[in-house]
């Protein structure tokens, strides 16, 4: 499957020093948080192959959804408007959303923006973005619909492909990384990482913290992708997949999805000020405190060898909660 180069690739993959130490433990950081910085975040790697499928199926529109400060909406709009084409969003709202963050850029890029209420969005959510596209046809429009987080079969040959990346930087840097940890919200970054372990048979332990949901859940939802996306890999489309490797960590969700305790806030401050790596409150931030967790004497990511934290980004939603940070 061909894909776009959009992202800057190959993302930098350095060893966190300090946090390593205080940890007693082998951490490195690979920065998809700075694919870009419009298209910033581990989306675009999924959206390059998305939208060269698009426009090769001679789409003009890109037609997504998420919540109000979605980073895959944001990024989803940014790369429509690379290659000229209109962007929808639908967005799940409870209240008037303040122009802020991810969704003030989704404005500011010009984007087409549709709201719903949370019962809509889990209910619906792919009936209203079909009738959404019905609109655009009727207009000369050809809307191609691309679902929450990009998180399908195509989407996820992002992260297949960012395996092959790690595994270059392995050879280059002259190291192994046994274990790999990113956060988990829509499943489909999970899945890529997890589809190449398999097929290479590269034999990484692979932890998915969970920002919501939970592991069987997850469970299901990469083992199914990743099935899927063999389809779009010729040269390993008879393998199959081993779905009790797959692991899902749910344990630091906390009070729910884009919902933050103090004590995450906190985490997030002491990390910033230790590496200067911002973490985001949605995603990296309960991702980097869960492994903080499991380093811990008492955790279960204890003798993981090298461990490589995925960066995924985030930051544009970060600046929407500076005024309640505990600084
Ligand atoms: C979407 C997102 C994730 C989760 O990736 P999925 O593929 O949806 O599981 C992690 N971090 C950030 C910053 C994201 O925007």
């Amino acid at each position: 499957m061909n894909k776009y180069n959009i992202a800057n690739l190959p993302t930098k993959i350095y060893k966190l020093e300090n946090f390593s130490k205080e940890m007693n433990a082998n951490v490195w950081i690979k920065r998809d948080d700075q694919t870009g910085s419009e298209v910033s975040g581990n989306k675009i790697r999924k959206l390059e192959y998305l939208v060269q499928d698009a426009i090769s199926k001679g789409y003009d529109t890109l037609i997504t959804c998420g919540g109000i400060q979605s980073n895959h909406c944001r990024a989803t709009v940014a790369t429509a408007t690379l290659y000229g084409l209109k962007s929808a969003v639908l967005l799940r709202i409870s209240d008037t959303p303040p122009v802020v963050g991810n969704y003030f850029i989704d404005k500011l890029l010009g984007a087409d923006v549709k709201f719903c209420t949370r019962e809509e969005y889990s209910n619906s959510r792919g009936q209203i973005m079909e009738e959404m596209a019905k609109e655009y046809e009727k207009q000369g429009h050809k809307a191609y619909i691309i679902p929450e987080g990009a998180s399908n079969a195509i989407g996820t040959l992002g992260y297949y492909n960012c395996m092959n990346e790690i595994l270059e930087q392995e050879k280059e840097m002259g190291i192994k990384f046994d274990t790999i940890v990113v956060a988990t919200g829509s499943g489909g970054t999970y899945a890529g990482l997890y589809v190449a372990n398999e097929v290479m048979n590269l034999g990484k332990r692979i932890i998915g913290m969970a920002v919501c949901d939970n592991t069987e859940y997850f469970t299901e939802i990469a083992h199914n992708i990743g099935t899927e996306a063999l389809q779009y890999i010729p040269e390993h489309k008879d393998k199959s997949l081993d779905k009790s490797h797959i692991e899902i960590n749910d344990k630091y969700v906390g009070i729910g999805y884009a919902l933050s305790r103090p004590e995450e806030l906190e985490f997030i401050k002491k990390f910033a000020r230790q590496e200067c790596v911002i973490l985001d409150q949605v995603y990296t931030g309960k991702a980097m405190y869960g492994l903080y967790n499991e380093l811990q004497p008492n955790g279960n990511i204890n003798n993981a060898g090298n461990i490589l934290f995925i960066h995924t980004g985030g930051l544009y939603g970060l600046f929407t909660i500076s005024q309640d940070f505990p600084l």
